[in-house]
Order: C-alpha cells, then structure tokens, then sequence
C-alpha cells in the first residue's frame, strides 16, 4: 500500500469541483486515509513547491496556491502515486488525456485543478507537511490503549 498527497487547488475549490473530484479519486477504488481544508501561507507553499523555488514561475505559483481555500487530502492505494499522477494528467490541460482531471477541470498549466505527489520520498515530505500522524486513518490505523 503506497500513500501519495493530494491538493484541490484554488481554482477547483472555486469552481465547486471539490465533490466531483472527490468522487473520481473514490470510484477509481483509492482510499481517503486524511483530509481538511486550509489555507496555504507562503511558508507552507516554499515548503511544498521547495524544488521550485528560483524558477520563472515561482511567484506566480506561491500567489496562486495561497489565493484561497485549497482541500489537502491524502490517499492510499497499491501503485496509489503513480495511479493518482495518472488519474490527474500532464501539467498543461492541453496535454493531458481525455477524462483526466486535469483535461477536465483546469485551466491552463498553472492554475490545473489538481497536484499529486511524484515520488515515495516527494509523498512522505508533503504528507508531512500538512498532516500530523494523528490525522491519518491508513491502514496501520488502531485505536491507541
Ligand atoms: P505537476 O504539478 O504536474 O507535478 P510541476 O511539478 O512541473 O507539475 O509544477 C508544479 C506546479 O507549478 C504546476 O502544477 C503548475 O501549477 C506550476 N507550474 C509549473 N510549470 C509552470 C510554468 N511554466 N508556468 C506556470 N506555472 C507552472
Ligand atoms: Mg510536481
């Protein structure tokens, strides 16, 4: 079993694609083990986004994901990083396959719905961030004594 973070970024959030998204994640058979809705600060953002702190675009990125309310979640499934990458589609709408989340629901490559995690050490560091141990229901889940 592999667990991988989620976002539902500022412009789903908005665009009331929080259920519907929601849904694709649960019918494709992933299971929500934590969620809440926040607001990203730019700590949190230079956290998260850290590999891309100095690119062109990294402004622009930090004043998108600290706009407005965002749903962090993390999900757990066998293969869960890659299928959940999947399930998403490439960066740019324009890329990705049809009846992905992204071809579905984003804008453009900078405000797309949705970020995944892409890697085990990516999924650990960003789960981190946003989730205590306390908040996650995995499978390793018991009642403490
Ligand atoms: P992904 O979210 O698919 O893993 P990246 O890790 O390359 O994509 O980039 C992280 C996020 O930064 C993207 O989802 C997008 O919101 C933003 N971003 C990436 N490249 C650009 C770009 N060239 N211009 C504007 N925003 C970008
Ligand atoms: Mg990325």
């Amino acid at each position: 079993m592999e667990k991988t973070l989620v976002l539902i970024k500022p412009d789903a959030f908005a665009k009331h694609h929080v259920g519907d998204i929601l849904k694709r994640y649960e019918e494709e058979g992933l299971r929500i083990v934590a969620m809440k809705e926040v607001r990203m600060d730019e700590r949190l953002a230079a956290l998260h986004y850290v590999e891309h702190i100095g690119r062109p675009y990294y402004g622009d990125l930090v004043g998108f994901m600290t706009s407005g309310p965002i749903v962090a979640l993390v999900l757990e499934g066998e293969d869960a990083i890659a299928r959940v990458r999947k399930i998403n589609g490439k960066t740019n709408p324009k890329e990705a396959e049809e009846g992905t989340l992204r071809k579905l629901y984003a804008a453009n490559g900078s405000r797309n719905a949705v970020h995944a995690s892409d890697s085990p050490e990516n999924a650990a560091r960003e789960i981190r961030n946003f989730f205590s141990a306390m908040e996650i229901f995995d499978e390793t889940y018991t009642i403490p004594d």
